[in-house]
């Protein structure tokens, strides 16, 4: 079981895999006012970053599952470095229908919402793992612009402009579903160079690794085409943020 190995191949290099940089999800833990012991579950965790980081900083409990074998194994390599291996568990699984057997503080999903099918399904799945009271992340882009057209929603890679809201909307979003917005981080275009350009180096180095790899005309194309097609789309007009919600 894994992802798609395109991902495997142009994120290896990222210790996280979304627009949000190491001091957000730092200033993220703080807001949050996490307390030693606090039981964090993570869907999608990636590498393990805000798990790791958090049970460095804060003494946090976490489980984050993960279907990239890759990024698990990163993960896991990461709490060790950390010296957090004993506080922090990385399941290399499919997270879709995962419900933790003992309930967590705080359930999170953060950049990885079609493991629950969309951010409505997200929440209902993290709900099932949330002790009363808990706090749910979700980090999620948003239209920073709203795309004039379809074809520039296509341009920022999501399947129709419908795919996201503006951010007020994506706010009222959470209301609908029962949930108080607690708190927010929103990344800027800075982070979403360090995700996106951060691809570029990686896929060159890989290119001159492996040409003769299945996958070397796909990373070539991509690594020809993506920095102007970021700079036009995502760029300008995708916005992104984790947001922790309390069930009203
Ligand atoms: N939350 C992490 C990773 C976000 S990228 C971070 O912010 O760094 C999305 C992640 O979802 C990837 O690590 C990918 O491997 C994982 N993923 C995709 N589909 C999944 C599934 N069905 N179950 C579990 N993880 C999945």
């Amino acid at each position: 079981m894994d992802i798609p190995r395109i991902f495997n191949i142009t994120e290896s290099a990222h210790r996280i895999h979304n627009p949000i940089t190491p001091d957000k999800l730092a200033t993220l833990g703080a807001a949050l006012r996490l307390e030693a012991g606090t039981r964090v579950l993570d869907l999608g965790s990636g590498s393990g970053e805000m798990l790791c980081t958090w049970a460095r900083d804060h003494g946090i409990v976490g489980t984050g599952v993960d279907m990239s074998r890759l990024f698990s194994e990163q993960a896991q390599r990461r709490a060790e470095e950390l010296g957090v291996a004993d506080r922090v568990a990385f399941i290399h699984g499919d997270a879709a229908g995962y419900v933790a057997g003992e309930k967590a503080d705080v359930a999170a999903c953060v950049g990885a919402t079609w493991i629950g099918g969309g951010v409505a399904g997200t929440i209902g799945l993290l709900a099932r793992s949330l002790r009363a009271g808990g706090v749910i992340l979700i980090g999620e882009p948003y239209w920073r612009q709203l795309p004039p057209s379809e074809e520039v929603a296509k341009g920022c890679l999501a399947g129709a402009v419908a795919d996201f809201l503006v951010l007020p909307e994506l706010l009222a979003s959470f209301g609908r579903l029962g949930y108080d917005v607690v708190e927010m981080v929103l990344a800027d275009q800075d982070g979403w160079d360090r995700y996106e350009a951060a691809k570029w180096l990686t896929m060159r180095r890989w290119l001159e690794a492996h040409p003769g790899d299945e996958l070397a005309a796909e990373v070539r194309a991509q690594l020809t085409s993506e920095p102007v097609r970021y700079a036009t789309y995502t760029r300008e007009y995708l916005g992104w943020g984790v947001f922790a919600l309390m069930a009203r």
